[in-house]
């Protein structure tokens, strides 16, 4: 009789039932969540030109350290998901070839339709499920955990240094003190309400 992995409890393969689940729940999730990651952190192209969050650019200071930042990408998290994938894959089918890139969705799909075979067969299976946890964990760990659906509503209108902010402007349901995660501005209140809709950009422009 093995043990899992992550509790030591008894396990059929390399993890047990509720590991085993708790895996394919995140796998199933994680592209939703590294999306709004993105949302939460990366200002969109808006009308008055392109905000880039990259570090050291001249522009509004993001209020997230920039460390975070890194390690959340949505690049870091695809590309660790890959290397995932690829060893499964040279475990599995040693003769073929390694799997072509892909994006982080496509990637969690196929572990996912592999978990049978990693959790009977793959001697890592425990550290991939650790990693995997570890990705989710970050990711909640900016968008909130549970993550609930934030609404989008348009675009900071505040001026900074580097002109006007632009960063996405998005908050929870029954939320009606809105902040700028990128400048820290607030709206509260009618006046500021009407202002910050008033002040959208057209998007036909
Ligand atoms: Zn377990
Ligand atoms: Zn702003």
């Amino acid at each position: 009789m093995n043990v899992c992995e992550l509790c030591g409890d008894e396990a059929s393969g390399y993890l047990c039932a509720r590991h085993r689940e708790q895996l394919a729940a995140r796998l199933a999730e994680l592209p939703t969540l590294y999306a709004e990651v993105s949302e939460c952190l990366v200002p969109r192209r808006s009308g008055w030109g392109e905000i880039v969050a990259t570090r050291g650019a001249a522009g509004p200071r993001s209020p997230i350290d920039e460390d975070v930042l890194d390690t959340v990408t949505w690049g870091r998290a695809a590309e660790v998901v890959h290397l995932w994938r690829v060893d499964v894959q040279r475990e599995r089918w040693p003769h073929h070839g390694p799997p072509p890139a892909a994006e982080l969705g496509a990637d969690c799909r196929w572990l996912a339709m592999e978990l049978e075979w990693i959790v009977d067969h793959y001697p890592a299976a425990g550290d991939l499920a650790r990693e995997i946890s570890d990705l989710e964990g970050t990711a909640r760990s900016i968008v909130g955990d549970p993550a609930p659906r934030r609404q989008r509503l348009g675009t900071c209108v505040a001026m900074t240094e580097a002109g006007v902010c632009g960063a996405v402007i998005s908050r929870l349901p029954g939320e009606t003190r809105l902040k700028c995660r990128w400048c820290d501005s607030v709206y509260e209140g009618g006046a500021a309400l009407l202002a910050f809709a008033h002040f959208q950009p057209d998007e036909a422009a």
